[in-house]
């Protein structure tokens, strides 16, 4: 039975310290590392969607919510979207079905995280 020593690199486990935020679906508080942050963006047509950004770095206002299909169906019901990130126009339009493919594909495999390295 080894004894572990304290390391000092387990300091990071800050879990709700730090930036905390609310998810738009549950409207739950959790901390900004549980949440996934979209924005508003645009497809290659031109529409309005809103884009899942696991980064972070998308400029622009963000929203935050956990990334579960079920926070993601309540945004959608209440519309939390178009209200959180400002979208003028009552959500009419916006679409949400890029966030809703993210999802379904980290969750199918929560190792491939990668959607925004090919820009
Ligand atoms: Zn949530």
């Amino acid at each position: 039975m080894a004894r572990r020593l304290q390391s000092h690199a387990e300091t990071d486990g800050s879990l709700l310290e730090g930036p905390v935020r609310t998810c738009i679906g549950c409207r739950q508080r959790a901390s900004r590392r549980e949440l996934l942050r979209v924005t508003a963006g645009s497809d290659h047509d031109g529409h309005p969607i809103v884009r899942p950004d696991p980064d972070g770095s998308a400029p622009g206002r963000g929203a935050h919510l956990h990334p579960t299909t079920e926070c993601y169906d309540l945004a959608v019901r209440r519309r939390a979207f178009a209200r959180a990130l400002r979208f003028t126009q009552d959500g009419a339009g916006l679409s949400s079905v890029p966030l809703a493919d993210y999802l379904t594909r980290i969750r199918a495999d929560p190792t491939d995280r990668d959607w925004s390295s090919s820009s």
